[in-house]
Order: structure tokens, then sequence, then C-alpha cells
């Protein structure tokens, strides 16, 4: 503490006033003109091109030169003031009472403006996590209208061949209403699985545990077999399929996975594009093995054709079409994952074609793609 009740610090030289500078925020600098070495005007000037002096106030004190032209240069060189010795301890007092209530102002609001920021970190935070909750809570909605919905016709099916099963015997059943019961019942249950199976999914990838097992997999027999397997669905709905692989596209990938990618193009063709024809090409595109599925259906809009790869982003009215739009966000993952790429050209009311491009070699043992949230 000075006589002033401030406290200080004191350099003998221009040099340890700039390293006092670099090390402490001061409200104001006292600078004698001559100094040995580096004089006053000088060490001033290297004050202000230092960040933490950089708009500290400067009082030169001189003894000897009290010339105009010397005190110009002082406020040249930065100086707010000028004092000449003998110092009057009370010009000097009142004076440093100034500076010391400027520099309190100004530590006072920057400490308010870091408070306003943290308080705007916080609130921005508390909008995010109310928006993610909200979003959670949309989610368990959606989540369970999904699996609720295929329950009642299930359910239905099953009360009527128990109350058929009660009047007849199971002799007396008309085979053909019973296979179809069993076709409509065996629908729901797949359904019911793949919503279970895509919720069980986007938890893997939000966690980062969707994993591929690499195989040696012929592309053109793999989407052959998923036809095959979800012929009846198509039957169902009408969707006659054309299919043409050119032979031997050959490549290392998770086949679970792929397939996984093709009945969800073939599951959405059948909701998007019912009663029309559907044509599925496999085939070699520039070193990449390529296929795609192409429907006459509703088609999807050019403004909504990135946002459907995206997690819950549907373009088709929930009324008419259920879904909850994670099909797509899955494949496009398991896509990324094989290093491939995933692509949709559509029109409205004239149809829509995805195609999925992947790399053929062998993948060396590297870390996969960052997925995206
Ligand atoms: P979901 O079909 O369950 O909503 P998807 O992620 O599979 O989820 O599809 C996202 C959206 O993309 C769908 O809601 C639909 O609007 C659109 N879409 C996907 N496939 C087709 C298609 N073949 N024809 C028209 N629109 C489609």
């Amino acid at each position: 503490m000075n006589d002033f009740g401030y406290a200080y610090e004191e350099a003998l030289s221009g040099r340890e006033a700039l390293k006092l500078a670099e090390e402490h925020d001061f409200a104001a600098i006292l600078l004698d003109v001559q100094m040995p070495g580096m004089d006053g005007f000088e060490t001033a000037k290297r004050l202000r091109a230092t960040p933490r002096s950089r708009v500290t106030p400067i009082i030169f004190v001189t003894a000897i030169h009290r010339s105009e032209e010397y005190e110009q240069r002082g406020y040249i060189a930065g100086a707010v003031d000028y004092l000449f010795k003998p110092i009057n301890t009370q010009i000097l007092e009142s004076k440093l009472a100034v500076f010391a209530q400027l520099f309190q102002q100004a530590e006072e609001i920057r400490r308010q403006g870091e408070l306003l920021r943290e308080q705007a970190v916080r609130e921005k935070e508390n909008q995010m996590l109310k928006q993610a909750l909200a979003a959670k809570d949309e989610f368990i909605s959606m989540a369970s209208h999904e699996l609720r919905t295929p329950m009642t016709p299930l359910l239905l099916q099953l009360q009527s061949l128990t109350r058929m099963l009660q009047s007849q015997s199971l002799g007396e059943l008309d085979p053909v209403r019973v296979k179809h019961m069993l076709s409509i019942s065996g629908a729901q249950v797949q359904r019911l699985a793949r919503t279970v199976d895509e919720l069980l999914d986007v938890s893997r990838i939000s966690t980062n545990k969707l994993n591929l097992n690499i195989e040696e997999v012929d592309l053109g027999a793999l989407v052959e077999r998923v036809i095959a397997l979800y012929a009846a669905e198509l039957q169902r709905v009408n969707c006659v399929v054309d299919f043409v692989a050119e032979p031997g596209v050959i490549g290392y990938w998770d086949p679970f996975r792929l397939e996984q990618v093709l009945i969800n193009f073939l599951s959405n063709a059948a909701r998007y594009a019912a009663g029309k024809p559907l044509e599925v090409r496999v085939w070699r595109d520039h070193g990449k093995a390529a296929v795609s599925v192409r429907d006459e259906g509703i088609g999807i809009k050019t403004e909504d054709q990135s946002r459907i790869f995206q997690r819950f982003e549907r373009a088709a009215s929930s009324r008419h079409f259920a879904g909850l739009g994670l099909g797509l966000y899955i494949s496009q993952q398991i896509v990324t994952l094989h290093r491939g790429e995933i692509s949709v050209e559509s029109e409205p009311a004239k149809g829509s074609r995805f195609t999925v491009k992947l790399p053929i070699e062998k993948p060396a043992a590297v870390a996969p793609p960052e997925l995206q949230a």
C-alpha cells in the first residue's frame, strides 16, 4: 500500500515496467521521463503495444522537460497527463482517485458482462434441454402409437379365429379364410418386429454400437433373396417386381445390414407405391457395386429429398401412411459405415428411385467413418 491506500508495484527501469505490465492489471502508470536505458517515451510506446496495458492511463512525471514540445511528445507516446516535480501530492491523489474509480468501474462492467454471458449460456442450455425433453416426449408418443397400431388388427384376427374354433372343429375351418387371417396376423407381427428393430438400431447408432460383420457377398444373390423374402407382402399390395442383376457383382459387406437397407426400400415402395410395378437393378458402376429400387408411387418433393434421410423425418402425411421416419436414417447410417453412398431421385406423383453405391474392395482394418447424429 502507498500513502494513498492503493496497492502498487515499483519498477526501476523501462524494461522492468514492461515486465510488470505483462503480469498485472494496473489502474494507472506513473512514468518517469528520464530513466536509464529505455526512456519514458519509448517505455510508453511499448506499454501501448502490450495487450494488458494497451489502455492503462499513463501519467508522465518529469523534473526537467518543462517545454511544450516535450509535453507533446509525452501525449503522442500515449500519456493521459503530465506532472512536474516536485509533485503536488494532493493533485496526484485526486488524479489517481479518478483513475482508480475508472478502473473499478471497468472491472465491474467486465464482471457484469461475464455474468450476463454465463446467464445467456445457462438459458441456452435450459432451452436446449427443454427442446430435447419435448422431442423425447413426442418420440415416445409416436413410438407407442406405432407399436399399438398393428396390435388392433392382430388381436381382431386372433379373436375371430378363437370364435371360429369355438363353433367349429379344426377340420371344418375354411383353409383359404384361415390362411388369409394368418397372413394378416403375420404382416402385423412383422411390422411390430420391424418397429422394435428400428428403435433398437437408433439406440445403437446414438451410442456408436452399430457394428458391421464383413464377409464376401454376391450382391445380386442377396437382393434376389430379399425380394423372395418380401414377395408375399409385395403381392398383398399388388406390386410386381422386375428384377435384373448383372452377374458377379461381388464385394465385402455386412449381408444382414444390406438386407435391412433393401427391406426398407421394398417396404417403403409397398407403402408409398402400392399397386404399381417396381424395378430393382444390380450393376457395377465405375468400380463400385450399385443397387437401385424404382417405384411409380407418390414421389417426394425436391425440398424434402435430403431431409428424409435424417432421424424422424417424414415427407408423407402420417394420417395416410404409418411410419416413424427411421428406416432411411438407419439405411443411410449403414451405407455410410460401409463407406458407400445412398441417394434418391424422385418426382411427386411420378415415383422415386433409391440407389446405393458401395465400394467393392475389401476394407482395411481402419476406424469406421463418423456417423451423423
Ligand atoms: P417411414 O417410411 O417409416 O416414415 P423412412 O425413413 O423409411 O420412414 O422414410 C422417410 C420418409 O421418406 C417417408 O415418411 C416418406 O415421406 C419418404 N419416402 C420414403 N420412401 C419413399 C417412396 N418410395 N416413395 C415416396 N416417399 C418415400
